[in-house]
């Protein structure tokens, strides 16, 4: 059976020689895994369209487990994520979460658009790198399952104080008059708990649609990424090299 549809390769790994196995984010049957065979001949019409970091319109074979490209033909590359190591190692890290946390039955279509504007705003510089990890971040688990109740302090509801905290074992906030420091938390100036309710709450078109200064996004982006580990019981090696970029 055939079957027409878009995706975005999320990883290429070889196989022998000259062919390749690719992990693939549809809009309509989520995650798959696909054989490109002769791949690695220079004359390949698919080097480009089935590259990691790649959007394409794809027409697949199905197997019995998995499938193989009939045709494939890039829609969107990406270029600007390919000459620029934090850019690319970002880029990378989106697509590791999306293979280890994406739920088996889960509806894709959301996930898809989440990771393809997160990497066409990181492709062209749209918004600061940092801003558009923690976005990601925070959306992405909200998507899969672990929205954090940023609505107000959880014990006496208060929406907003001076300062509040955020706990990543709980994802809850608390305000100060009822924190009593016994729990791993996370202080939170106004500035930030308002782009973290953003990310999280907003319309997919809006939730990266907020300013911040480079302290506090630095905070945010450590707070979403406290909150990503705490979910995430894989390595994650795409983040690792990320950070060993000392940025
Ligand atoms: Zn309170």
């Amino acid at each position: 059976m055939i079957i027409q549809t878009e995706g975005l390769i999320l990883t290429e790994q070889p196989i022998k020689e000259k062919d390749k196995l690719i992990t693939i984010l549809t809009r309509k049957e989520g995650l798959i895994r696909c054989f490109v065979k002769g791949s690695k001949n220079l004359s390949s019409k698919y080097c480009a369209s089935t590259q990691a970091m790649t959007f394409s319109r794809l027409s697949l074979y199905s197997g019995k487990s998995s499938y193989n490209i009939n045709d494939a033909e890039a829609i969107e590359l990406f270029i600007g994520l390919r000459n620029d190591l934090e850019k690319f190692s970002l880029g990378q890290y989106f697509c590791e979460v999306a293979i280890n946390m994406i739920p088996d039955s889960a509806e894709s279509d959301e996930f898809l658009s989440l990771i393809l504007n997160s990497l066409y705003l990181l492709s062209n510089d749209k918004k600061p790198n940092l801003q558009i990890k923690a976005v990601f971040e925070l959306r992405f688990l909200s998507l899969a399952g672990y929205m954090p109740d940023l609505v107000g302090c959880k014990c006496c509801g208060q929406y907003s104080s001076d300062i509040m905290y955020f706990i990543p074992d709980e994802g809850k906030i608390i305000c100060s008059d009822c924190f009593d420091g016994t729990k791993k938390a996370e202080m939170l100036s106004p500035g930030v708990l308002t782009a973290m309710r953003t990310a999280v709450f907003a319309d997919p078109k809006k939730i990266f649609a907020f300013s911040l200064s480079e302290s506090s996004l630095r905070d945010l982006a450590d707070i979403s990424e406290k909150y990503m580990l705490r979910h995430c019981d894989r390595e994650l090696r795409a983040l690792a090299f990320y950070k060993s970029l000392a940025i």
